[in-house]
C-alpha cells in the first residue's frame, strides 16, 4: 500500500485530466511542489473540486506514489478574497505563481519558497503595490530556490558602474570585465539592490517608476530562461 501523508499547500495550478479527474499542483513547505491526481473531482465531489481552485490554501491527505500522488481528502484552509476580486492583483498573483511552478522542485522540502509565496499573497491581499510586490517576490523565489542573481555590483570585480546584465554569469557584469549590450541606468541598479534587500511588506515605501519595473521584469525573465536551461 502506498504511504498516506498529509500537507498544507497553496494551489498553484489545476487542469482537467481524463474524463472526470483533475490534476492540482500545490506548493507545500514539506514536499516542495506536490502534483496531485484528484480522481472524479469534476463529477462526484463538487466540494473537493472547488477547494482545489488556484490561490486556495488547502489541507490534503494523499497517497505517495511514484509519479502523481493520489488525493484522498481535501479541506479548504484559507483563501485570498481581495486578490481574487481585483483583476490587477489577481493577474500579478498568477504571474508570480508561474515562477514557483517553474522553479520549485517536486518532493523536496522547501519551507522558504512556501513562506515567501504566502508573504507575497498576503501583502497583495492587504493592498500592497502589485507590480512592486511581484518583482520583489520573483527576487525572493529565485533566491529561495538557489538561483539568486548577483546584484551587489559586478559579479567579477564588484564595480558599481557601467553594469550590464549577464544571466549566463549570474547577474551584473561591468563592461571592463567583458559585459556586453546595454549599460544599465544607475537608478535601475539601485532599485534592484533595494528591492532585494527590503522585506516584501516594506516595498510600498520604495518609489519606483513604471518603466523601471518593466525593465526589471524583462531582465528577470531572461535570467530565468538561462538559469533553467542549465
Ligand atoms: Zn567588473
Amino acid at each position: 500500500m502506498a504511504q498516506l501523508s498529509r500537507a498544507r499547500g497553496l494551489v498553484l495550478r489545476t487542469q482537467d485530466h481524463a474524463e472526470t479527474d483533475r490534476i492540482a499542483v500545490l506548493l507545500t513547505p514539506n514536499f516542495g511542489r506536490l502534483d496531485l491526481l484528484a480522481k472524479g473531482a469534476r463529477r462526484l465531489d463538487r466540494a473537493s473540486g472547488a477547494a482545489l481552485d488556484v490561490l486556495n490554501l488547502v489541507d490534503v491527505i494523499f497517497y505517495r506514489r511514484s509519479g502523481l500522488a493520489l488525493l484522498r481528502d481535501v479541506d479548504l484552509a484559507g483563501t485570498f478574497p481581495n486578490v481574487r476580486g481585483d483583476l490587477k492583483r489577481l493577474s500579478c498573483a498568477l504571474a508570480g505563481l508561474q515562477w514557483a511552478l517553474a522553479l520549485v522542485p517536486r518532493w523536496m522540502a522547501d519551507p522558504n519558497s512556501y513562506r515567501n509565496t504566502l508573504e507575497f499573497l498576503s501583502a497583495l491581499e492587504r493592498g500592497g503595490p502589485p507590480e512592486r510586490l511581484r518583482i520583489g517576490y520573483i527576487l525572493r523565489i529565485l533566491s529561495a530556490t538557489g538561483h539568486q542573481p548577483h546584484l551587489d555590483g559586478c559579479v567579477q570585480c564588484g564595480a558599481q558602474r557601467d553594469l550590464t546584465w549577464s544571466p549566463a554569469r549570474g547577474g551584473f557584469l561591468c563592461t571592463g570585465c567583458g559585459g556586453t549590450g546595454e549599460v544599465l541606468a544607475p537608478k535601475l541598479v539601485r532599485t534592484f539592490q533595494g528591492m532585494a534587500r527590503l522585506p516584501l511588506p516594506a516595498l510600498g515605501r520604495l518609489q519606483v517608476e513604471e518603466p523601471i519595473l518593466k525593465k526589471m521584469d524583462e531582465l528577470l525573465h531572461l535570467f530565468r530562461e538561462v538559469q533553467l536551461a542549465r
